[in-house]
């Protein structure tokens, strides 16, 4: 089966360093249809102002593509921050795959985000670890930045491309992450998310595809 990997412009905002940071998604095409992994950025209008964000309809970013919300089967949510799952409305035909861990830690630590999102009427897969999501895709858990995170892993001939989600902001966190001064936000469990990324380095990833940053790390 062929999979291929096309990235969505969904916003920017002001990243943890002041700086204006990209919000990526991305497709995963394949014979059958099309995988949507994380949706863009949407919540109350004062966190999108508290994080000066530019934003667009993911409708519009998919018809970039040639595409539209009814050509994705599934949406993978890397977690439930308000800028990976903001517009998972605009899918309600699609099943959500996220780790349990993840909607729970939402549900207890995010109230007002989980009710503004109304996810009580999303049609989950709710996830215990990792998980082939079809042939060639899989979920690989990568607790840290938040409780249940989850990279995605796309594989090709042997090889086999991460998205990584916010696991690493950035090229640098993935590089070392034994370095301290992490940006604000990078790991709501140091110990977890330093385990989390040496773990995806040693899986050995041919290129690593990051939300927040443009740059595709070969490796
Ligand atoms: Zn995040």
């Amino acid at each position: 089966m062929t999979l291929e990997i096309k990235r969505l412009n969904l916003a920017s905002l002001q990243g943890p360093d002041g700086g204006t940071w990209p919000v990526h998604g991305f497709v995963v095409t394949h014979p059958g249809g099309a995988v949507l992994v994380d949706t863009g950025v949407g919540g109350p209008q004062d966190v999108l102002d508290d994080w000066r964000v530019v934003n667009r309809s993911v409708a519009d970013a998919l018809a970039e593509l040639d595409m539209s919300p009814a050509d994705i089967g599934l949406v993978i949510n890397t977690h439930l921050h308000f800028d990976h799952c903001g517009q998972n409305a605009v899918f309600k035909h699609a099943p959500f795959y996220v780790q349990r861990a993840e909607l729970s830690r939402m549900q207890r630590e995010s109230r007002e985000l989980y009710d503004w999102f109304g996810f009580m009427d999303a049609r989950f897969e709710l996830l215990d670890g990792d998980t082939e999501v079809l042939p060639g895709l899989e979920v690989i858990t990568t607790p840290g930045h938040t409780e249940g995170h989850q990279c995605v892993v796309v594989r090709e001939d042997g090889a086999f491309d991460l998205l990584i989600g916010d696991a690493a902001y950035t090229p640098r966190q993935y590089a070392e992450p034994g370095r301290d001064n992490l940006p604000p936000g990078q790991a709501s469990d140091v110990d977890a998310w330093r385990e989390s990324v040496r773990k995806i380095r040693s899986l050995r990833p041919e290129h690593v595809h990051f939300c927040h940053h443009t740059a595709i790390v070969h490796s």
